[in-house]
């Protein structure tokens, strides 16, 4: 974690505060209505930052309605943030009202231009920043690295891999724009140093760490893919950081398959956090798999109704753990370690299911209706009746 608190509207990232969770939209930024109304998608699935990309005059001219539209429809809050890539210098000197609306710039310095221009554009950059009072996200990614400062550190290291001459620059390319940064007087910053190899990314921002810049930092595996693919790798790398204390803001990039929410990737960040015990969103069903010794299909119906009943119904009770268990072995252990438990016969079982609550035998419930049963105690257990 970080040493400093950077504030975004009222979101506070690092010292210690709550990993925020962060996503991108992917509509054109020019198509104003359907920007927002993909912005007001994420947040309500629970986004607490939104990027947006201004990548031309026409999204630059959308940011202001954009910000119009979600300040009517109430969420005056929820931060903004434009990413920027090679003209990020002139679109935010050239459209000022976009400059002030935004409430943080995401500018990569692999992709502020080349030779001279290169440190002349990044430190305009962060001098409206820093004139504006807003915070930057200096977010390298390895697919568009520094590549004056890659072969300056490549002809430094022919000793080592490029494996690891790479993962050095990433970080040296995001200490140096520190560097770059401050003299500008910019002094709320976030790094981060995106690479999509899972090993590499892990090593490079252990490595950032290690330098203890006390900025904080932004987690991310870039192009991680889609479906399970992108959804485990990514959860992975973040997992491997976090654990260790490393990271105070996230992502979860997914591409989405034709027709599947954006709002996915949010979904993932949240359970993500709440897996790893950081944060908690929603109630939680504990189920085990099931396997031969699982009577029939009836376990599984029984906690796809048990999670859609707490979701529907008890979706502020962040801290309720449910166990679902499909037969003798674990089941009364585990469902003694959850706030209520039940454990389903399994194949030549009792036709029993006790329920426990809060580590005891509360009930044993038998006949057709276990899971109305079942239901009814969590209901009860919820009101306080219980
Ligand atoms: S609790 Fe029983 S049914 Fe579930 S996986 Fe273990 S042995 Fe199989």
């Amino acid at each position: 974690m970080s040493t400093k608190i950077v504030h975004i509207k009222g979101v506070k990232i690092g010292g210690g505060n709550a990993i925020v969770i962060q996503s991108m939209t992917n509509t054109d930024t020019a198509d104003y209505k359907a920007t927002a109304q993909q912005i007001i998608e994420l947040a309500d699935a629970g986004s607490e930052i939104v990027r947006i990309t201004v990548n031309n005059p026409e999204a630059a001219e959308a940011v202001p309605e954009i910000r119009v539209i979600l300040d009517e429809a109430g969420y005056k809050d929820l931060p903004l943030v434009g990413d920027f890539h090679y003209n990020g210098h002139t679109l935010l000197e050239d459209y000022p009202q976009m400059a002030q609306d935004l409430d943080k710039y995401r500018i990569n310095p692999g992709n502020v231009g080349f030779g001279d221009k290169h440190e002349y554009n990044f430190s305009k950059i962060c001098k409206i920043a820093a004139q504006l009072h807003k915070p930057v996200r200096i977010g390298i990614n390895w697919g568009s690295l520094d590549q004056d400062l890659l072969t300056e550190m490549m002809d430094a290291n022919t000793d080592n891999s490029d494996r690891e001459v790479i993962i050095a620059a990433m970080v040296e390319s995001a200490l140096r724009s520190i560097t770059l940064a401050e003299k500008e007087g910019l002094t709320d910053i976030i790094l981060s140093v995106k690479m999509s190899e899972l090993p590499d990314m892990v090593r490079a921002y252990e490595l950032l760490h290690s330098k203890n810049t006390g900025y904080p930092l932004h987690l991310g595996l870039t192009e991680a893919g889609s479906g399970a693919k992108g959804l485990i790798s990514s959860s992975a790398a973040l997992a491997i950081l976090l654990n260790q204390g490393i990271g105070d803001t996230i992502r979860i990039s997914l591409t989405p398959k034709p027709g599947e929410s954006r709002t996915q990737e949010v979904a993932a960040c949240k359970q993500l956090l709440q897996s790893l015990g950081l944060r908690q969103f929603a109630p939680q069903v504990t189920s085990c798999p099931g396997c031969g010794r699982t009577g029939s299909n009836f376990f599984q119906e029984l906690t796809d109704l048990v999670e859609k009943h707490l979701i529907t119904n008890h979706p502020t009770q962040k801290d309720l753990k449910v166990a679902v268990m499909g037969c003798v072995v674990n089941g009364p252990g585990e469902s003694k370690h959850a706030d209520i438990g039940i454990s389903i016969p399994g194949k030549m079982e009792k036709p029993i299911a006790p329920v426990y609550i809060a580590g005891k035998l509360h009930k044993t419930l038998t006949g057709e209706n276990i899971p109305e049963q079942f239901l009814k105690i969590v209901d009860d257990y919820v009101a306080g009746i219980n």
